[in-house]
């Protein structure tokens, strides 16, 4: 069989730990038997980032920029136990924090859905995607506590030194204060990303606040949302036969239980933060969990949601069998793969992604999985597979569908 060609490189994002050993598994057994592909390769690897001062990491993000579609692999956040393990010059910032900043982005995050592992909810038939805005409100906040009597106030000094000032509460006695903010750039950028997702998975989107309570400050995220989705995204909705709504926080955590799936539900902060984990928790595991950073302009970085596995990684250093789910990171490359595929109109490596997909799940759905997930499936005839075992069998599927 001949390879399927590229013409664009995918830039490619190695990492750490278990997962940059499941990352050269998928490679040589998933991909590279297949695909004549085309990356350019950073290593965000804890040690090249520890020799490179980090640039490493900003020359990822910028090539993303420059090129449009990366895939990322999970990488150590150091803290100071990590900057002990591998003798660090300094406790760099998170990776991904990083490239966040660099493309603007938003994160996307859906569960993969597979047959013999069924969410919670059972209505659920499609997966659902959150979207998190991931800047300010109450993880920026400013607090105080209140010791005693008082006056609380917000002010505000515009550059020229006027003032606006306006109560908050009249203490009588102890009690707790809090400042927090956004900015309309910020919210603007997360409605585009949410709204530019949507037109790329075909999907509605739906946006919640609370601003029957919270007037001003909500209701500003609900019309930069409407004003942004009128003025740039209506008539592009509408051409693909999908829907953008507002509604309050409460109706649309009622409807999501109800629902049957397959839209995007784009979440302030908090509500992003707590709402990811109630939907995660139900799909079964962080494990079958795709993430996808969305830039407003259209830029796509593809990982998984987990980490890099740390603990199976110090098995695997010690020669012991590790029972390792690659799923989330093999879709973090067959999502990169479509993308590519699409933009560069080489429907061959749309196909292959699909394959990859399918195979992948055709694998747990015939009883074939990592230990994970055994505690999940509802499956009866199961076969627990080691890491490598796992791979070796979804390569054999994907070589028939071929
Ligand atoms: P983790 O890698 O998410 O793993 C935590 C536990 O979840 C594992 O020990 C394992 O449970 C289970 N698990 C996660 N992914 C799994 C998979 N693919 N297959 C099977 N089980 C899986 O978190 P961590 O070990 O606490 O963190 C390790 C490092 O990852 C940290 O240095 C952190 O900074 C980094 N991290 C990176 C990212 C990222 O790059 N996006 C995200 C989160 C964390 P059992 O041990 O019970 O089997
Ligand atoms: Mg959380």
């Amino acid at each position: 069989m001949e390879k399927i060609k590229m013409t664009t490189p995918l830039v490619e994002m190695d990492g750490d730990e278990m997962t940059r050993i499941i990352w050269q598994y998928i490679k040589d057994d998933l991909i590279l038997p297949f695909v004549d592909l085309k990356t350019e390769y950073y290593d965000l690897g804890i040690e090249k980032r520890d020799e490179t001062d980090d640039k490493i990491t900003v020359e990822s993000a910028e090539a993303t920029l420059k090129y449009g579609v990366a895939v990322k692999c999970a990488t150590i956040t150091p803290n100071q136990k990590r900057v002990e393990e591998y003798g660090l010059k300094k406790m760099y910032k998170s990776p991904n924090g990083t490239i966040r900043a660099i493309l603007d982005g938003t994160v996307f995050r859906a569960p993969i859905q597979v047959k013999g592992i069924e969410p919670n909810v059972k209505s659920w038939k499609k997966p659902i995607t959150l979207a998190r805005h991931a800047y300010g409100d109450v993880y920026k906040n400013t607090e105080l506590k209140i010791e005693g009597p008082g006056k609380a106030e917000l002010v505000f000094t515009d550059k020229d030194g006027n003032e606006t000032r306006k109560t908050v509460f009249e203490f009588e006695g102890p009690g707790v204060l809090q400042g927090m903010y956004n900015t309309n750039a910020s919210i603007s950028s997360f409605a585009h990303a949410c709204f530019e997702y949507a037109l790329s998975t075909k999907q509605d989107l739906w946006f919640a606040a609370k601003d029957t309570i919270s007037k001003k400050y909500d209701g500003e995220f609900r019309d930069v949302f409407q004003k942004v989705y009128d003025e740039e995204y209506k008539e592009k909705f509408e051409a693909k036969g999908i829907t953008y709504f507002y509604t309050l926080i409460d109706d649309a955590v009622a409807r999501v239980m109800k629902s049957e799936g397959g839209f995007i539900w784009a979440c302030k902060n908090y509500d992003g933060d707590v709402m990811s984990d109630m939907v995660s928790s139900a799909c079964g595991s962080l494990a079958l969990m795709t993430s996808v950073l969305v830039s407003p302009r259209g830029v796509y970085e593809y990982e998984a949601a987990h980490g890099t596995v740390q603990r199976h990684y110090y098995k695997h250093l010690k020669g012991e069998e590790t029972s390792t789910n690659p799923i989330a990171t093999i879709f973090a490359w067959s999502g990169a793969l479509r993308k590519r595929g699409e933009l560069d109109g080489l429907d061959d490596l749309v196909k292959f992604a699909d394959a990859l997909e399918k195979a992948s799940l055709s694998t747990i759905e015939s009883g074939y999985m990592t230990k994970d997930l055994v505690n999940l499936t509802t499956l009866d005839d199961i076969h627990v597979c080691n890491t490598q075992e796992f791979l070796k069998k979804i390569a054999e599927n994907l070589k028939e569908l071929l």
